[in-house]
């Protein structure tokens, strides 16, 4: 089972302080789906898994992780409506705002004050990292939402965030981001982008290939279902 407590938090951003639930304890059993998202109970403690400062709309895994963020752009109308997007539940909306503030433009970007440099700045690849979770999270939230439009919206934010994650030389898992891309096109109804892309992909790892196998042939019948790991290696 999962349990939760609540705690104080400090905004990095404001200072007010807020209480948020936590979790303390979770389980997960059974197979992910095939972009990683985890089964029971886990699946459903996403929405502990980002916090918004209520006093000033700062956004973050806890509000008192460092704030690299302008208060203007907290304030702006392309943060606060989320680009104008209509989404079905809060959660999505929270998600969003954290991909917004990870991809903010330099000039919303805070000059480390002396104090943050005591802290580790976020490199640039653990940013777009980052800004790759929230907007998958983003997905996640609408799909339990049925908000399909949406869902698809930061699908294809998705797929150009890990299309950048694989290009990086250094990046060493470039398989299994591989492999969540081709989900994230296919639940995107980008069928023909599964077939052109991965038909002729060949990975040492078997579960890997019967994986794209197993895309490929969900993409032929334009299937955009959620499926598990499970699904690929049952049929
Ligand atoms: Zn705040």
């Amino acid at each position: 089972m999962t349990t939760v407590f609540p705690d104080t938090v400090k905004c990095a951003m404001c200072g007010a302080e807020n209480e948020f639930p936590v979790i303390a304890s979770t389980n997960c059993f059974g197979s992910s789906d095939l972009d990683l998202r985890p089964a029971e109970m886990q699946r459903s403690t996403m929405c502990y898994w980002v916090q918004e400062c209520p006093d000033c709309g700062y956004v973050s895994g806890e509000v008192s992780d460092p704030a690299e963020i302008t208060k203007e752009f907290l304030e702006s109308d392309e943060y606060v409506s989320c680009d104008g997007r209509k989404f079905k539940s809060d959660l999505a909306a929270r998600f969003y705002k954290e991909y917004k503030i990870c991809t903010a433009p330099a000039s919303a970007v805070k000059k480390p004050s002396v104090l943050d440099k005591l802290f580790k700045k976020k490199s640039t690849d653990e940013k777009l990292i980052t800004a790759f979770n929230a907007i998958l999270h983003a997905a996640w939230a609408c799909d339990d939402e049925q908000d399909v439009e949406n869902a698809k919206y930061c699908r294809d934010i998705a797929v150009s965030l890990i299309s950048e994650l694989i290009s990086d030389e250094h990046n060493s898992n470039k398989d299994t981001f591989n492999v969540i891309k081709c989900d994230l096109l296919r639940r995107a109804g980008r069928f023909e982008e599964v077939r052109n892309e991965y038909s002729s992909v060949k990975f040492d790892n078997d579960l890997l290939n019967k994986i794209i196998a197993f895309q490929i042939d969900k993409a032929e019948k334009q299937d955009t279902d959620c499926y598990t790991i499970e699904d690929t290696t049952s049929e």
